[in-house]
Order: structure tokens, then sequence, then C-alpha cells
């Protein structure tokens, strides 16, 4: 069975299976369950095939990629960034000496390498992205990659205008949209490990790279510093800050602020039946440690309880609405593409990924920026509304 989902690239599965293993340096059994669980799966870009590590198996990855190609080659998955519950508490154990404390973009996370000479962007998940690799393509000097083909950029893409994760950042209006794509690592392609901040930041600046600077160098033990940071960026409706050791030698740490968590709420809320229950549940027990080690007063825990309520209410009370009038739950992007040939080719890629979607409008708004308005339709949330709004029972 397992030949199946290689059968029209590779004519020997063992054999696939043992080289591969020697390349990733992993066990064959692994490999092979990997495979029959369907954790690994197969893509298509440009006419190349490539493998998908859907959840992390031992050391690789999940989201690491392997090209189908004589010397098997492959691109780590972004390690996961564990989270600080109680923060001070979290940094007194994990950290001494300085940290850089780095501010968290709300967006998605990038990888981008060379592949056959041509620059590619790939989504966390570990799938090649055409909307994301064409506006790296156009907004990053990708000179840096020919220097060093053993690296990869690890990056943020943020703004309104991507169809992932819609939030405005004002940094990133450009003539059309509102996107921008900022580096907070530079890794090796196979083993991850990191270059130190300083190393990152010589690079970058060498190459005109943007990237996400640290806000400050600080003491692990400067928590007043570490808190009035995080104060301004709530007051800002920033997400929060990544900690990271300047040599980046150990692993980072991430933290949030009250208002991400409200705002995650609002969308989790928003789509109530499709986003999961631990997506909800998590959000909120943050607030509760939050609260107890920021030792609120009884006014400012009512305060905090009220903007929770807030939040997870008045968008589900919209969605009803909606619901009621409409009859769909949708989530909807303005994308810009420099052609229409584009467009259908990202049209492509989101019915490859099984994404269910409606194009509301598309038009050429200018000579070469073609605009489109992509809708996500969740079926549970519309499905399962519509049926109660009928009278249907619990
Ligand atoms: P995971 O917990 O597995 O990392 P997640 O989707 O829960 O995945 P987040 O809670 O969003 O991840 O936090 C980790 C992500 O934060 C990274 O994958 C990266 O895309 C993003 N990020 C934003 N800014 C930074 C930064 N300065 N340094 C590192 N990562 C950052």
């Amino acid at each position: 069975m397992d030949k199946m989902y290689l059968s029209d690239d590779i004519l020997n599965f063992e054999e696939f299976i043992v080289n591969a293993s020697k390349r990733l340096n992993i066990d064959e059994d692994t490999l092979k369950n990997g495979f029959s669980r369907k954790l690994i799966t197969k893509y298509e870009y440009n006419e190349k095939k490539y493998l998908c590590f859907k959840k992390k198996l031992k050391h690789i990855e999940r989201g690491t990629i392997l090209f189908l190609n004589n010397n098997l080659d492959f691109i780590q998955g972004y390690p996961k960034i564990r989270r600080a519950m109680v923060l001070e508490s979290s940094v007194e154990k994990y950290f001494d000496g300085k940290i850089a404390v780095e501010e968290k973009l709300d967006g998605y996370n990038i990888r981008i390498v060379k592949f056959y000479g041509e620059t590619i962007a790939i989504t966390r998940g570990g799938k090649i992205c055409p909307f994301t690799t064409k506006k790296v393509k156009k907004y990053i000097n990708t000179k840096f990659l020919d220097d060093f083909p053993e690296l990869m950029l690890c990056g943020e893409m943020v703004g309104l205008n991507n169809p992932y994760v819609s939030h405005y950042y004002p940094e990133a209006d450009k003539n059309h949209e509102n996107l921008g794509f900022y580096i907070f690592d530079i890794r090796d392609k196979e083993t991850n490990t990191a270059l130190s901040i300083y190393e990152k930041e010589r690079i970058l600046d060498e190459y005109n790279i943007s990237y996400v600077k640290p806000i400050k160098i600080i003491d692990s033990s400067d928590f007043e510093e570490l808190w009035n940071i995080l104060n301004s960026l709530n007051e800002n409706h920033r997400e929060g800050v990544v900690l990271k050791d300047p040599e980046m030698l150990k692993n980072p740490i991430k933290y949030t602020t009250h208002n991400t968590q409200c705002g995650d709420l609002s969308v989790a809320f928003s789509y109530v039946y499709d986003l999961g229950i631990d997506f909800m549940f998590s959000r909120l027990v943050r607030e509760g440690y939050q609260s107890f080690e920021k030792c609120e007063s009884e006014e400012e825990m009512k305060k905090r309880a009220h903007d929770l309520g807030e939040s997870i209410l008045i968008p589900m009370v919209e969605t009803i609405t909606e619901i009621s009038k409409e009859g769909l739950a949708k989530e909807c992007f303005e994308l810009c593409f420099d052609s229409e040939k584009d467009f259908e080719e990202f049209i492509n890629y989101l019915k490859t990924m099984h994404i269910n979607f409606a194009i509301e409008s598309k038009e050429y708004i200018k000579k070469d920026v073609f605009k489109s308005k992509i809708c996500r339709i969740y079926n549970s949330t519309s499905d399962k509304i519509k049926s109660h709004l009928e009278g249907n029972l619990w």
C-alpha cells in the first residue's frame, strides 16, 4: 500500500526509504509509519514533486519538505516556540544573562530558500505557496540565498492583504496593498541551527533585507523593563514578544498580550464550530495566569473579564445574525496579483489544499494589478447555526 504514494516518481519504494532515511538521519520504520499514517504526503510545485511532513517525526519538524530529486534536498520545518504561562517564572527558569526581546508579529510564518535556482516561500505547514512566493520575489533581495545556499530566511508575512492572517500593520502599507515581510531568524536549512542575533542583524543590514529588530536587549532579571515593553505592545494592539538568547543557543520563548488573547477569541467565536475548543480554552487560560501574575485588583480583573466577555459574545452574535440573513459564515481577503494568470495559479493552489472558498470579485484595477476578493467559507459554523435557527435541537 505504501508504494501508492510515490509510485509515479520513485520506482522502488524500499530503496527510497533507505536513501531518505540516511539523508534525514531517521530510522526506516518511522518513515514508513509516517507514510502509512498519511503524515507524509506528496505535493507538486511547478511540476516538481516534494514530500511534506504534516507532523513532527522524531527530529524532523512539522512542515519539513523533501524534494524528490537525486540529492533528496530537504528544508526543515520551523521549530515550535514554547509559551510562557507565568512569564517571570519561565524567564527565571530558562534564561540567565541577556535576553533579546523581539516583537512577535501577527502574520504567518514563511521560510525562504532557493530551489533549482528559483526563490520559493514555504508555509509553516510545509507547502510552497505561489502567492507568497511571488510577493517575496518582489519585495525581498534574494541575492543572500545565492551567497548562502545552505541557509534559509525565516520570517513573518504580515498585513491585511494576504490569504492567511489578515491584520493591519501601518508599517506595511505599499501602493495597493498592506503587506510586509520581516525576517526573524536565519537558520541552516537542514539542521535548523540559527545565527546569533548580532550575526543575523549584520547580514540582513548588509543585504538590505527588512527584519524584526530586537525592541531591546535586557538583563534576564529586569522584569520591570519586560513588563513595560509588554504593556506598551498591548496598548498598541501588537501581538507580544519572543524572548531569545542573543547567541541563539537556547530555545526562544513566546508571550502574548491581553489584547491578542481577546483578538484571537473574537476570531474563534466568529467561526465557533470550525475553530477547535483547544484554541479557545488555551486563550482563556492564558488570561487567568496573566491576571494572577499582574496581581490585579478586583477592578482590574473585572475590566479583563468584561473585555473577554465582549470578545466572545459580540462576534458570535454577529455571525448568528449574518447566517440568519445570508446563510454563510465567511472570512474575506482582498488580494493583489500581478496578473490574472497569477490569480488563477493561486486559485488552483487553494483547490489542491482542499480549502472551501468563494470568489466574490476579480478585476484589473490597473494594468498590472489584478485584485480579487476571496472568501473562506466556514462550513461547520454555517451548517450548525443554520440548523439551530431552523429550530433543530442541540
Ligand atoms: P508553534 O507554537 O508551533 O510555534 P503557533 O502557530 O502556535 O505554532 P504562534 O503562537 O503564532 O505559533 O507562535 C510562533 C510563531 O510566531 C512562529 O512560528 C513565527 O511565525 C511567529 N513569530 C512572529 N514574530 C516572531 C519573532 N520575532 N521570532 C520568532 N517567531 C516569530
